[in-house]
């Protein structure tokens, strides 16, 4: 947003350092996604090849490797550009998206979260600690998509 002189916020709080919103695990039933996850580790992650091998595919899309180096799967969602991947790929895929301000805790649907181009469900004091995206659905809907004869672009 900044890079591109959309947004000049008076303030910024940095939440580089919060380490436990780095991780991707494979919770037997899930594989739960870090909001701080990066583009270029998602794309060669291989809990994520093993599972959600669309995601890597949609992510030698993006960009170019400078940008995937810095950019989050949290600030991709939340900034919720009607041309970027990740978006079209969450509510393709059903994915549920854990949201956590100091009062409380939700899991929202991808298809709910989105309420607009640029416009999602967040409360403006909330801020996205983790996403868990639906493992075995999933996966099965997409590679049936694929195999139907699909196109890209
Ligand atoms: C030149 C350029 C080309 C790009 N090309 C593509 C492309 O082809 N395809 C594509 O999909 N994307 C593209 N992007 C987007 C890029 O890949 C990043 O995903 C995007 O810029 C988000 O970056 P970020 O993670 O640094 O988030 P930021 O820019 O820091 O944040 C974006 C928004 O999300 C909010 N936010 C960030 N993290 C959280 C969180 N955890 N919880 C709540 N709110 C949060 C911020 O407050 C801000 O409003 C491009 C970006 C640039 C600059």
């Amino acid at each position: 947003m900044m890079n591109m002189r959309l947004a000049r916020p008076e303030a910024l709080v940095d939440i580089n350092h919060l380490s436990e919103l780095t991780r991707i695990q494979d919770t037997g039933d899930a594989v739960e996604i870090g909001a701080l996850v990066r583009h270029a580790e998602l794309e060669k992650n291989p809990v994520i090849g093993c599972h959600a091998s669309l995601i890597q595919q949609a992510e030698r899309l993006i960009a170019h490797p400078a940008i995937r180096s810095q950019g989050t799967i949290g600030g991709s969602l939340s900034h919720a550009d009607p041309a970027a991947e990740l978006p079209v790929l969450a509510v393709l895929g059903d994915w549920l998206f854990r949201v956590s301000s100091a009062k409380q805790n939700r899991i929202i649907l991808a298809a709910d979260f989105f309420l607009s181009y640029f416009v999602t469900q967040h409360a403006s004091r909330a801020y996205r600690r983790q996403l868990a995206e639906t493992l075995l659905n999933e996966a099965l809907h997409l590679a049936a998509r694929q195999n139907s004869g699909e196109r890209r672009g």
